[in-house]
């Protein structure tokens, strides 16, 4: 049993229920809304967003992890209204995505990390709302020296504050693994790091070692067909069935990594993601979940994945 922190307040693990691990109410750029506010249909993300939570609402989700940093435009008021207005309880994030701000790469992790304890023990921009987990992002190419800063800032924020971390990586590069070897070098306990975006790729072997290594890892980008080349959803299932098969079905989480189409900003992106995804937050509930038990994956598996997990992961063990 522990608390978290939401939008709304703090929630009790015990009431998280089906909890969604990696989403996003809208996402943009660090300084976006205060200095361009109208490249962004607030209004239109709120309508969209608070429909598509309700949606999920009604097939069994009480809670979603936005894992927004403030350099992906982070709105924390938006989501607030847009948990009030769905009943959804949202869990926000400290820490940074892959844009770190340029300062950043000129101090010590030890400069960054105070940032972040302040927005989980304070509140984030004054408003009070207190982030209940730390994002952390690395891509292609490997870790750049200025995400290495962040990264160990997230990991000195974690020992700090009992907050656990969750991870953008890029699977079929293997980012997650350079990632655990930075954490581990920090004295991060494995079990409180998600390693993100773990099924852009059907490496199995990679998958396995992470999970050998004690993380918890996030099969959060469903149905996937925005990338040319990464898997889709029935490839990304089958990986999901495997892991559970290899007996860790206690170490995975499951999310899409979706936003509404009004987060983006051209008519033509909007379409490609609507048409990517029409089932927005209840992909899994719909299609992912009913396909695992297909394949044989058990109702008590399935709790695990979708409620057990995430409690635990926030709990820690
Ligand atoms: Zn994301």
């Amino acid at each position: 049993m522990a608390t978290v922190n939401t939008v709304t307040g703090p929630v009790d693990t015990a009431d998280f229920g089906f909890t969604l691990s990696h989403e996003h109410v809208g996402t943009n750029a660090a300084g976006l809304r205060h200095t361009y506010p109208q490249f962004i249909d607030r209004e239109g993300i709120k309508e969209q967003s608070t429909a598509a939570m309700k949606a999920v609402y009604e097939d069994g989700v009480r809670t979603i992890i936005d894992v927004s940093t403030f350099d992906l435009g982070r709105d924390v008021n938006l989501i607030r209204e847009v948990a009030e207005g769905s009943g959804m309880q949202v869990v926000v994030a400290t820490g940074n995505h892959l844009a770190v701000p340029r300062p950043f790469g000129e101090v010590s992790p030890d400069a960054i990390a105070p940032l972040y304890i302040k927005e989980i023990e304070e509140g984030i921009e004054g408003t009070g709302i207190k982030a209940g987990i730390i994002k952390v992002a690395s891509d292609r190419g490997g870790i750049t020296p200025q995400q290495e800063i962040v990264l160990r800032a997230a990991a000195r924020t974690q020992k700090a504050s009992g907050v656990p971390i969750s991870t953008h990586t890029w699977s079929p590069e293997r980012i997650g693994d350079a990632q655990v070897a930075i954490l581990e070098e920090e004295g991060v306990d494995l079990d409180r790091v998600y390693i993100g975006h773990s099924n852009d790729d059907t490496n199995l072997e990679y998958l396995l070692g992470l999970l050998n290594k004690g993380v918890w890892l996030g099969l959060d980008r469903y149905p996937g067909g925005l990338v040319p080349g990464t898997p889709n959803w029935e490839q990304r299932t089958q990986v999901a069935w495997q892991l559970i098969e290899a007996g860790f079905a206690h170490r995975i989480m499951l999310s899409h990594d979706y936003s509404v189409p009004k987060a983006r900003y051209g008519a033509e992106v909007q379409e490609a993601r609507r048409w990517a995804n029409p089932d927005g937050y209840n992909f899994i509930p719909r299609h992912v979940l009913p396909r695992l038990k297909e394949l044989g994956a058990t109702d008590a598996n399935i709790h695990q994945l979708t409620v057990e997990n995430p409690r635990r992961f926030f709990e820690g063990e």
